[in-house]
């Protein structure tokens, strides 16, 4: 049997670490095992979902090297959901409710007072055709709601083990609302019929809806997917990101500069046995994703973590995997200014600083205390330079000022390239050369 799994966003917001991975590991269990990647864009509520999120959601997904086989919106199958209802409505498991809001918050609250748990009552089980005809003419339209067994649910969870949910203690769930429109649980399960869904793999936040919805698999049809709820993700802090899902957006990590690679590698790791390290390609990391690895505890989020996974990723790249990037970026140098440089660089924006720091003009950073010291330098610069030069050159002002360690190269690398941190000098001065590099020294343009 071939493994189907889908992923089902909905579109009313932009995708944020918490759900890629869920993507991502949908994504890394089917390339591993063979099969086909379905992206379910679960947009029943038509409110709130647009199209603008949508494609947002796609763009994300293909820049993060998520692809899928195939796609299609919730919003096209109205009438398999409308069946599907009719189906449960003839068995007895859909019936119409008309309590309004206010009414069923009143009774949580009474169940509660009277130290109930706030289960919903099947009052509307109760009433008779007369009664819905005054409810109708009141003006109250119905929702449905699915009929539970009362019976205990339990599964074999790929990544929990063993669960079991007692419908007992859950109120019938609400398929459909007043105003006729679906919420998720019934459309989910339709779709995982229809597609013959072998692997529901989704956050733990399901597994109640879970219990509830093996029960409507059941009501239509003989097939039943396995499942596997993951733990949800936590800040390095231990503590929910939801507060701040915003900036952890894949738009947002995108426009700062991280890397999909380095993305992928952290959120398909953590929460694992396995080591949390870059990966070569999203390959590798499928080869290695199995559930028999994916903890039962939150996984935790570090950007920290990434920022190093990513400056890692990035000085490990050869230079024709970065070739088309730095040429957008307008970073100049070729190859060998990239093998320079990439060690010092954090995020791929940062190869175009050092090259305006390398390639433009650019006047030296000296300390009034340092001026002399500098202008010694300059003078005593060779005009032809080579591998040699740096430590020749430094070895003889050494000798000339009595300056070492940091006192004799921090001045040197502050004047010739603005910054005390950096790639190594000896390379770097001979990317300046003689004439440009005397000329910072001396605190001039150059
Ligand atoms: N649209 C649902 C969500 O984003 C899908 C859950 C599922 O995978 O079944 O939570």
């Amino acid at each position: 049997m071939s493994v189907i799994v889908r992923f089902a966003p909905s579109p009313t917001g932009r995708l944020h670490v918490g759900n890629v991975r869920t993507a991502l590991l949908n994504h890394l269990f089917v390339r591993e095992q063979g099969g086909e990647f379905i992206l379910r864009i679960d947009d029943t509520d038509l409110e709130r979902s647009t199209e603008e999120y949508e494609n947002g959601i796609r763009e994300d997904l293909s820049w993060l090297g998520l692809d899928w086989d195939s796609s299609f919106n919730q919003s096209h199958k109205f009438d398999a959901y409308d069946e599907a209802a009719s189906i449960l409505r003839k068995a007895g498991l859909l019936y119409a409710c008309y309590e309004t809001a206010e009414e069923l918050d009143k009774q949580r609250k009474l169940q509660r007072v009277a130290g109930k748990p706030p289960i919903y009552n099947r009052a509307a089980l109760e009433l008779t055709e007369k009664e819905k005809d005054e409810y109708r003419q009141e003006g109250r339209l119905p929702h449905w709601r699915f009929k539970l067994s009362g019976n205990v649910v339990t599964w074999n969870d790929l990544v929990r083990g063993e669960q079991s949910i007692d419908t007992s203690s859950l109120s019938d769930p609400v398929l459909i609302r007043g105003d006729g429109t679906y919420l998720y649980t019934l459309p989910s399960v339709v779709d995982d019929i229809d597609a013959r869904i072998t692997h529901v793999i989704r956050g733990e936040d399901h597994v109640t809806n879970s219990g509830a919805q093996i029960e409507i698999f059941r009501a239509l049809s003989d097939h039943l997917p396995n499942f596997a709820h993951t733990p949800l993700l936590v800040g390095k802090d231990g503590k929910g990101l939801s507060k701040r899902l915003g900036s952890l957006s894949i738009q947002q990590l995108r426009e700062d500069g991280l890397e999909p690679l380095a993305i992928c590698s952290l959120l398909g790791k953590i929460g694992t046995s396995d080591p949390v390290d870059i990966r070569d390609n999203m390959k590798t990391l499928a080869s290695e994703f199995s559930f028999d690895k994916v903890s039962r505890a939150p996984a935790r989020f570090d950007e920290d973590e990434l920022a190093m996974l990513n400056a890692k990723l990035l000085n490990d790249l050869p230079y024709d995997r970065v070739k088309q990037e730095l040429d957008d970026l307008g970073v100049q140098g070729g190859e060998d200014f990239w093998n320079l440089i990439r060690a010092n660089i954090g995020k791929i924006g940062d190869a175009a600083q050092w090259s305006v720091m390398a390639f433009a003009p650019m006047a030296g950073q000296i300390e009034p205390e340092d001026t002399d010291f500098c202008n010694l330098a300059a003078d005593s610069l060779p005009d032809e330079l080579d591998q040699d030069s740096w430590s020749s050159w430094t070895n003889h002002l050494k000798e000339t000022t009595g300056r070492k360690g940091k006192n004799l190269f921090m001045p040197l690398r502050m004047a010739l390239t603005g910054r005390a941190r950096g790639p190594e000098m000896n390379k770097m001065l001979l990317v300046l050369g003689a004439d440009r590099a005397r000329a910072r020294l001396r605190g001039q343009s150059g």
